[in-house]
């Protein structure tokens, strides 16, 4: 009980809406970064770390709605996930408590980009394009691109898509995994796609595509028949999978997640060499079996 009310207390010094959580000791031997790594170094990479210390708190941009890897609970506020654990143990090992903002497909880039926060750990897949803009670590896990429909509308295949219109994110690699695949199935031939340049805006062959801020309108849309289907990653799909909806049967486009921070910062290097240490020690394997990932 006087955990929770200075959780509250802390919870009201920062941002409203903003959840607020001390970094607990629940990664033993991730804690103990040595006092004096970067006392000597004056390089603008260690600035940033340099930064963050000196703030206290490492600000990190998480789903609220994708359970398993970044959640909200609506009750208490209280995010959990793989990211999230992912998040707390970074700022342990820097010393500093988390603060968690939610983050969609279509916002995580600008609040990276503005500083308001440190880092993306936000089901956030790498792509050639995307690491010229930004830096990603090595990948912690990988989710396929699969698509969610009523089960009254008798869709069952990539092949039952065509002429249809998808939901989709926008900011999301969804469309364009999705025309691909498409492509490849043979239910459409792909005549003016190109990889480098497509929109989901204006693709009208075989398929097209509304796009939508958010996960919860792209749901409400299939409800209201706004749209035939719903395509993301299968690990955002889950929380939309109620009884009267089902999965067609093809996934595709492996989706390889990678903790995303601004292009050549201090934070790019201390996140990569967290992730390559958690890969090898298991730590990312324990979290994907908490989480229940690992199927
Ligand atoms: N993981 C995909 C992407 O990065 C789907 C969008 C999302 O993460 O919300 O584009």
């Amino acid at each position: 009980r006087s955990i929770m009310k200075s959780l509250g207390k802390l919870r009201k010094i920062f941002a409203v809406g903003v959840t607020v959580l001390m970094a607990v000791s629940l990664f033993a031997g991730c804690g103990d970064e040595k006092k004096s790594a970067d006392s000597g170094k004056s390089s603008n990479v260690a600035e940033d770390i340099a930064a963050i210390k000196k703030r206290g708190v490492l600000r990190v941009g998480v789903k609220n709605s994708t359970k398993g890897f970044g959640y909200q609970d609506p009750a208490t506020g209280k995010f959990t996930g793989l990211e999230v654990d992912l998040g707390e143990a970074l700022a342990k090992k820097l010393g500093v408590d988390v603060e968690y903002t939610p983050v969609t497909a279509a916002t995580r880039t600008a609040l990276l980009d503005s500083g308001d926060i440190d880092m993306v750990a936000a089901t956030f897949t790498i792509t050639p394009e995307r690491k010229k803009s930004w830096d990603f670590t090595t990948p912690y896990y990988t989710d396929h691109v699969g698509v969610l429909v009523e089960k009254a509308s008798n869709i069952n295949s990539l092949a039952d898509l065509k002429g249809k219109v998808v939901g989709v994110s926008s900011g999301s690699t969804s469309a364009k995994a999705l025309v691909e695949a498409m492509i490849k199935a043979k239910v459409i031939d792909g005549e003016g796609f190109d990889p480098k340049n497509f929109d989901a805006a204006t693709w009208t062959k075989g398929v097209s595509f509304k796009q939508y801020a958010d996960y919860p309108a792209i749901s409400t849309a299939l409800t209201s028949g706004e749209v035939s289907a719903f395509c993301v990653d299968k690990s955002i799909l889950a929380i939309y999978h109620t009884d009267d909806r089902t999965f067609i049967k093809e996934e595709f486009a492996p989706q390889d997640y990678g903790l995303a921070t601004k292009k050549g910062s201090g934070m790019s290097k201390y996140c990569e060499e967290a992730v390559q240490g958690w890969l090898k020690d298991g730590t990312i394997k324990k979290l994907m079996a908490k989480y229940k990932l690992d199927k």
